[in-house]
C-alpha cells in the first residue's frame, strides 16, 4: 500500500453573489460543510481506485475531530494513522464562492503544523511499510522531512505535490521520484513563465535538474507534461468533458496517478490514469466528495 502524510481540513463553504470587500458582510448561499485538505483528497482519490492507502494526518481533540473520524471509516483509512493534538485545532478552510465560481479561501492549518517529536516515530512505522509515500506542502515542513528520510532509508519512492507551494529546501528533490506541480508552481520553482510546449520542456528540465526523476507538470484541462530526463518530454492530452467544479482535480491527478504507479503501471501510464481520473472529478461539484471510483474510471476510459 501507499502513505499518503498530508493535511486533513474541514471545508467550510458558502456561495456569494460576489466575494465581500474588506469591511463588507455579504448575505450568502447556504452552507456546506465537508472533509477536505490536499492529503485528505488525495488519499480518497487513491483509495477509492482500489489502493490499499494509510492516510496519516493530524487533528485537533474538538468538534471537528469526529468529522475526520468518519471520513476513514467512510473510505476504509486504517484509524491508527489518525494522530490527534492536545493543543492544536483541526484545519479548517474558510471558502467564500462567487456566481462565476471565483474563490477566496483562508486555510487555518491548526494541527497541521503541530507535528512533535513522537510523530516521528509513527511517520516512520507508517512509511517504512509502504511501498510508495505521497506528500504535499499543507503540513509541518518537519513531518514531510522525516518522511523524506524514512523514505530514503528504505528505498521507497516519493511522489512529491509541492502544493500549496511555499518556499522549501529543495535538496529535498534529490530524493523525490515523482514531482506533479501545476502550471504555477512550477512557475513560483522556476521562474520560467508556462506558455507554450518549449516553456514546458525548459521548466521540467529545471525540475528534472534540482533532483526529481519524473516531472509531471499538470496543466489544467490541457492534460499534463511529462518529462523524465533527454531530448523531449511528451504532452499528455486532457480529456474532453463538461467541468463543473475544478476544484480539488489536481488532488485528483496525484491520488490516481500513486494509485496507478502502485499497481504496476508506467509513468506515461498513470499519468494517463491521472488525466482521466481529474477529468471525472471535474464533473461533479466538490474536492474528496467528487473523486471517482475504479468503475466510473473503467467505464469513463471505456466510452
Ligand atoms: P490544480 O487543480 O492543482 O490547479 P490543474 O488545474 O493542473 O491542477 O489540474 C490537474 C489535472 O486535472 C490536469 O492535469 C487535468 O488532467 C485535470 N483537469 C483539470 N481541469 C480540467 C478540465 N477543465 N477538463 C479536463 N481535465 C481537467
Amino acid at each position: 500500500g501507499i502513505t499518503v502524510l498530508g493535511s486533513y481540513n474541514v471545508d467550510l463553504m458558502s456561495r456569494s453573489p460576489h466575494l465581500p470587500a474588506p469591511g463588507e458582510t455579504v448575505l450568502g448561499g447556504p452552507f456546506q460543510l465537508g472533509p477536505g485538505g490536499k492529503g485528505c483528497n488525495q488519499a480518497t482519490a487513491a483509495a477509492r481506485l482500489g489502493c490499499a492507502v494509510r492516510f496519516m494526518t493530524k487533528v485537533g481533540n474538538d468538534s471537528f475531530r469526529e468529522l475526520a473520524e468518519k471520513t476513514f471509516r467512510s473510505e476504509n483509512f486504517p484509524i491508527e494513522y489518525l494522530l490527534i493534538s492536545d493543543k492544536g485545532q483541526t484545519g479548517c478552510a474558510l471558502i467564500v464562492v462567487d456566481q462565476e465560481g471565483e474563490n477566496s479561501i483562508v486555510v487555518a492549518p491548526g494541527a497541521n503544523m503541530d507535528y512533535l517529536q513522537e510523530d516521528m516515530d509513527a511517520i516512520e512505522a507508517s512509511v517504512a511499510g509502504s511501498s510508495l509515500l505521497l506528500l504535499q506542502l499543507e503540513i509541518s515542513m518537519e513531518a514531510n522531512k522525516k518522511a523524506i528520510e524514512v523514505a530514503q532509508a528504505y528505498d521507497i519512492p516519493v511522489l512529491l505535490n509541492p502544493a500549496p507551494y511555499r518556499d522549501f529546501d529543495k535538496s529535498l528533490l534529490k530524493h523525490v521520484t515523482y514531482l506533479t506541480p501545476n502550471e504555477t508552481e512550477a512557475e513560483s520553482m522556476t521562474g520560467i513563465n508556462l506558455r507554450i510546449e518549449s516553456d514546458f520542456l525548459e521548466a521540467a528540465k529545471v525540475l528534472y535538474e534540482m533532483g526529481a526523476s519524473h516531472v509531471m507538470i499538470t496543466l489544467g484541462k490541457k492534460g499534463c507534461y511529462l518529462y523524465s530526463g533527454g531530448q523531449a518530454g511528451e504532452l499528455l492530452p486532457g480529456f474532453q468533458v463538461k467541468a463543473v467544479d475544478t476544484a480539488g482535480a489536481g488532488d485528483c491527478f496525484n491520488g490516481a496517478f500513486a494509485a496507478a504507479i502502485l499497481a504496476g503501471k508506467s509513468v506515461s501510464e498513470a499519468a494517463l490514469q491521472g488525466n482521466a481520473a481529474a477529468a471525472l472529478s471535474v464533473t461533479k461539484v466538490g474536492t474528496a466528495p467528487s473523486m471517482p471510483n475504479s468503475t466510473e474510471l473503467q467505464a469513463f476510459l471505456e466510452v
